[in-house]
């Protein structure tokens, strides 16, 4: 069976692996249709991902088919087509126990810590597949990128009265104006790259959007009758950023953190105090979140046809990989057909 694999940065591998074994209890085999690429293979590519290790079969984005389930598996059954929540948890540390799953002490995603999808077959945990009857692998493949942002506008806390600034308009950034979008709540972007604006402007329906300059925090109040977001969610994974963005909310407001960087983050402590600031980081997702994508994408709440920009074949993916890390490119998600 063939796979690909991050031997280590800028170094893939074509292997051969042996065929799963059949699936244990509790286990389903499933065969992967399409793979999402994003950020965190660019990064664990480009070796800047802290949480990478090598070698590594990436891939945690996916539309998958089950092929056969183990014993006391009763949610899915073969020919199901999935999206898999690729956070595999312990389910008995204080996190999972309290139902913190996408942050458990042992936390393992799919493609980044262990192996994940870029092979024609592997085992998974069945309680990790959301089923859909209407979804297109494609469309099951975006559902992990889409739970990103999600669970940051759930972090957040976001009202349909208040206003929110998100920074970085790359998947992440997106993913989170998706949901942002959907609590109806007054909506600001914010990028440094002119071509990311104007594609919110005119796909996303974004009418507020802006660049980073040194009137920002006027340009801000003058967006929000004179006081700052409620809520400002940074999806830049920028340091200098993050760093900013604690002078960007209003009194008694929520930043979140959403990118990472393994730079540190600094702010002059008044300047957060004084609002009585709200600091939130958000990891992952919640089995719930992926649910209601799932539903959301089936009642056509929310349109995943601007997502997909690029789409390669796992033969050729190591050749055209490297086209993936240049914004100019205008990639927004590629997928790959890794097929029958
Ligand atoms: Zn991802
Ligand atoms: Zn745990």
């Amino acid at each position: 069976m063939k796979a690909l694999s991050l031997e280590a940065p800028l170094q893939w591998r074509r292997l051969d692996i042996p065929a799963p074994a059949m699936p244990g209890p509790g286990e389903a085999l499933v065969r992967v249709d399409t793979v999402g690429i994003c950020g965190t293979d660019l990064s664990g590519y480009l070796g800047k991902m802290p949480f990478f290790s090598y070698p590594r079969i990436p891939g945690h984005e996916l539309g998958v088919e089950v092929v056969a389930v183990g014993s006391g598996v009763t949610q899915v059954a073969p020919g199901d087509r999935c999206a898999v929540e690729p956070y595999i948890n312990c389910q008995q540390c204080y996190a999972c126990r309290r139902g913190h799953t996408n942050c458990c002490e042992k936390h393992q995603t799919l493609g980044v810590h262990c192996d994940g999808g870029l092979r024609p077959q592997f085992l998974v945990p069945a309680r990790k597949l959301h089923i859909s009857r209407q979804l297109s692998y494609e469309q099951l493949a975006l559902v992990e990128t889409l739970a990103i942002g999600c669970h940051a506008v759930n972090r957040s806390g976001l009202q349909a009265h208040e206003s929110c600034l998100i920074i970085g308009a790359g998947p992440i950034g997106l993913a989170t104006l998706e949901f942002v979008k959907l609590t109806g709540a007054k909506t600001i972007v914010l990028d440094m790259h002119p071509g990311r604006l104007e594609f919110c402007r005119r796909v996303m329906g974004v009418t507020q959007t802006l660049q980073p300059s040194s009137q920002l925090e006027q340009e801000l109040r003058d967006l929000t009758d004179g006081h700052l977001p409620d809520v400002v969610i940074d999806a830049t994974g920028n340091n200098q950023s993050m760093s900013n963005a604690f002078g960007l909310i209003t009194h008694a407001g929520r930043l979140v953190f959403v990118g990472i960087t393994t730079d540190i983050v600094q702010f002059k402590h008044p300047q957060f105090h004084r609002p009585e600031g709200t600091l939130l980081c958000s990891r992952n997702a919640l089995s719930a979140d992926f649910t209601r994508i799932i539903r959301l994408i089936e009642e056509g709440r929310l349109d995943t046809g601007p997502w997909i920009t690029h789409r390669t074949r796992f033969d050729e993916l190591i050749e055209v990989f490297p086209l993936f890390t240049r914004p100019e490119t205008g990639v927004i998600k590629a997928v790959v057909e890794v097929g029958a």
